[in-house]
């Protein structure tokens, strides 16, 4: 992974290179970004630059370091990455071997995939997964050994808030003074789950999330999509470069239908309706249900614009856009926040793996409630 491979984020680049230009890197950082930011990618493109041997403004790609940091085979590029189905048998090295050759070829092949994706691509078990105490050992054996061919070390963790506890107090004093040459680069995308005592040790870099242009961009440049499709995929990943990848080929369906047809079955008190409703959208896959819901809270926040009077802001466009305008005589600005607060805390709960089914009734019936106050 280069720099350029990345969509986006000039800013963040500069201030990588330029740290490295300076020769003030700090020893170990902390890349912060919301689920779908592309913190990883940016560790990833940040170890090939450290190691490159004829770097400019990105890595030259061409030279022995990148060639295998391109592969994420190089021998002094480390990763440590949390497992579901952690085996102490016998045949741990070969699961060790095994796991190494899954997560490069999971980097190659899905290079913005999130923990869900490399759970399914190694086949993990449906259980929490996690950053063994084992592997804290391990970090700190890797890094008592001298690099191998470059001047430093790079050491990746993903997910460092998933460490068992006693793996992150373990890896305290190596992150604190870690040997020389050492970089530390830890990747989060929940650091409000990092114990304090992690994040006083690194210093903090934030990824922002790409905006709607350059999800677009990327989808039409890098995976030939049309551009009308791009722009509707974009407005619905809002900024989630991985989702919205996984949008192109999943069947687009019919948000906007879908959605019209619940409001008015709210709104009709239709409680029936609702329940069949409610076990349609349980048997839908978890992205569709993510995208429905994503659907609505563009489609309420479109109402509330067309409410307040900013309706040249509305991004819809066409039938959609004569939906909203119809729907919106049926609103008040406190029945919108209202529901808007309901799916929000529907799509809370469902990333929370509660019962897509229970989670749907629910709010069903407290819209229905909102609309038709007593
Ligand atoms: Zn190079």
């Amino acid at each position: 992974m280069r720099f350029s491979s990345l969509p986006g984020l000039t800013e963040t680049k500069k201030l990588l290179t330029d740290a490295v230009k300076g020769n003030h890197i700090a020893h170990a950082q902390l890349f912060v970004g919301a689920e779908g930011a592309l913190n990883l990618p940016m560790a990833l493109a940040y170890a090939t630059y450290l190691h490159c041997l004829d770097k400019g403004e990105d890595a030259c790609g061409v030279c022995s370091a990148c060639s295998k940091n391109l592969k994420f085979i190089h021998p002094d590029t480390h990763f440590v990455f949390p497992l579901s189905n952690v085996k102490n048998d016998k045949d741990d090295e070969r699961f060790k071997a095994d796991i190494t050759k899954s997560w490069r070829a999971f980097l190659l092949e899905q290079p913005f995939g999130n923990l869900d994706d490399w759970t399914n691509y190694y086949g993990g078990e449906d259980k929490q997964a996690l950053i063994s105490r084992e592997e804290s050992r391990e970090i700190i054996k890797t890094l008592s050994l001298k690099p191998f061919e470059s001047p430093y070390k790079v050491m990746i963790v993903w997910q460092p808030e998933l460490m068992h506890p006693s793996a992150a107090n373990g890896i305290l004093k190596i992150l604190e003074e870690p040997p020389p040459h050492t970089y530390f680069i830890l990747v989060t995308n929940a650091v409000d789950r990092l114990l304090p005592t992690i994040i006083s040790r690194t210093q903090i870099v934030t990824i922002p999330l790409l905006l709607d242009e350059e999800v677009e961009s990327c989808l039409v440049e890098k995976h030939i999509v049309e551009k009308s499709k791009a722009n509707r995929i974009a407005r619905l990943a809002e900024g989630n470069l991985n989702l919205a990848i996984q949008q192109i080929d999943n069947e687009e369906g019919d948000h906007a239908q879908r959605f019209m047809d619940w409001m008015r079955t709210c709104f009709g008190k239709k409680y029936g309706a609702l329940v069949s409703m409610a076990e349609e959208f349980h048997g839908l896959d978890k992205l569709s249900q993510r995208n429905m819901l994503t659907y609505s809270m563009n489609a309420m926040r479109e109402v509330l614009l067309q409410i307040s009077g900013a309706n040249k802001m509305n991004r819809s466009q066409g039938e959609e856009l004569t939906f909203i305008e119809r729907f919106s005589k049926q609103f008040n600005v406190e029945k919108i926040e209202k529901s808007f607060q309901l799916l929000n805390e529907a799509h809370y709960h469902l990333e929370r793996n509660g019962s897509a089914k229970m989670i749907f009734l629910d709010m069903s019936l407290k819209i229905s409630k909102t609309l038709n106050p007593s």
